[in-house]
């Protein structure tokens, strides 16, 4: 007998799921349609190449420190960057003065890549805040349900897709806050490239979402994953979230990951930034810290520093940086080349329905493994399920 006999049910991780059973398919057509990673042209991953350069100067300096321990808040000069990269100091005015994000309004500690600072985030939040409900958008990252879960924090839905007009559902989703939701709920966001529609709210409407949250006391959870990746313009991507901090008013998280826009999937990059109004700001940021440490070092003391060193030498030098913007333009353009490239063949194919959505969305989502020589092929098989269901 075992003590493990009666675990629970743990249903699959859907994403995990489908690429398992790909990686075991032998058709020789196959195509990987499930998973958010960038791929070449011909199916291959793509190592930035300014990410490799990085590596081999990192290699090349022979820093006998280079595997030591970091702090459990974790490389600080590389969390200053990633700070300044989503909430833009030097132009957001009302961080004018502070020389330090973390001595300003925003409290910042590294992570375990986007689903750690989601999971810090949302255990952080829960502990400190009681939040009664989450509100996730339907649909959603799967991981968002097993990450507020896991925190305990009853899930409610609201609802973010137009099934009709492929778009945000920007009244629904209003009316849905506006009746059903309570004080300090937590109002999860994607902050660009909402994954997995690619829809994104428009400015005027994030202008809807911010009086919202102020009418009726939400915090919002900024989930970053694509920054720089939709438009391939960070300014743009990190538009939602500069406009909440300009108002200084509101508080709120951002869960930032360096997977996809560096390309650094498995290195795990990211950082957790929470936002405290302006009038409170100096004298909760230490405490945020302190409380954030604590969190971190019950579970594993700190984030790994590898990928993270990469990612302060490309943002902290002005040369790297301009070439990282040229890899993010390589990137989106070829993944906005590949949905329109779709869209064609399911025009040409006379597929049923309405395609403009697939150009019209932006991000990674399901777009990501369609390449030139499977596009027609991709396209096909779309038409033959909607013909069939239809
Ligand atoms: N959030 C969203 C919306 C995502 O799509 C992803 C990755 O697919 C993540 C967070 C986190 O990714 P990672 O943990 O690799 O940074």
């Amino acid at each position: 007998t075992s003590h493990f006999t009666n675990l629970p049910q743990i249903p699959t991780d859907e994403p995990f799921a489908v690429n398992g059973s790909y990686i075991k398919d032998t058709h020789p057509k196959k195509v990987n349609l499930g998973i958010g990673v960038y791929r070449t042209n011909k199916g291959d991953p793509w190592p930035l190449r300014v990410v490799e350069d990085a590596e081999k100067a990192i290699y090349n300096a022979q820093d006998i420190s280079r595997h030591e321990y970091l702090s459990i808040q974790g490389d600080r000069e590389f969390l200053r960057l990633a700070a300044d990269l989503v909430f833009d100091f030097d132009s957001t005015q009302s961080c004018a003065g502070t020389t330090h994000s973390s001595l300003g309004r925003v409290t910042s500690i590294q992570t375990v890549s986007g689903t750690g600072a989601n999971r810090l985030g949302a255990e952080f939040l829960t502990r400190n805040i009681s939040p009664r409900n989450v509100w996730i958008p339907a649909p959603t990252w799967a991981n968002h349900h097993t990450i507020w879960d896991l925190a305990g924090v009853p899930r409610k839905e609201y609802p973010y897709y137009n099934n009709a007009t492929g778009e945000f559902n920007y009244e629904e989703t209003l009316q849905t806050l506006r009746t059903s939701s309570s004080k300090n709920d937590i109002l999860v966001l994607h902050a660009c490239a909402h994954n997995p529609t690619g829809a994104d709210p428009s400015r005027e409407q994030w202008e809807g979402i911010l009086d919202l949250c102020k009418e009726k006391g939400l915090i919002p959870f900024f989930d970053l994953a694509y920054q720089g990746f939709a438009s391939g313009d960070v300014g743009k991507d990190g538009w939602a979230i500069r406009r909440f901090f300009e108002e200084g008013g509101i508080e709120f998280v951002v869960a930032q990951s360096f997977s996809k826009n560096f390309g650094l999937y498995g290195q795990r990059v990211g950082a957790l930034h929470v936002v405290s109004s302006s009038s409170a700001a100096q004298g909760v940021s230490e405490d945020i810290l302190a409380t954030l440490c604590h969190l971190v070092r019950g579970e594993y003391s700190m984030a790994p520093r590898g990928g993270a060193e990469i990612v302060r030498r490309v943002l902290g030098n002005k040369e790297l940086r301009a070439r990282w913007a040229e890899d993010l333009d390589t990137m989106s353009t070829r993944i906005l080349s590949m949905r329109k490239a779709l869209f064609e063949e399911l025009v040409a194919l006379g597929t049923p329905g309405d395609w403009g959505h697939v150009v019209k969305q932006d991000g990674l989502a399901n777009n990501d493994l369609v390449n030139e020589s499977n596009v027609r092929y991709v396209a096909m098989a779309i038409d033959d399920v909607v013909r069939t269901v239809s």
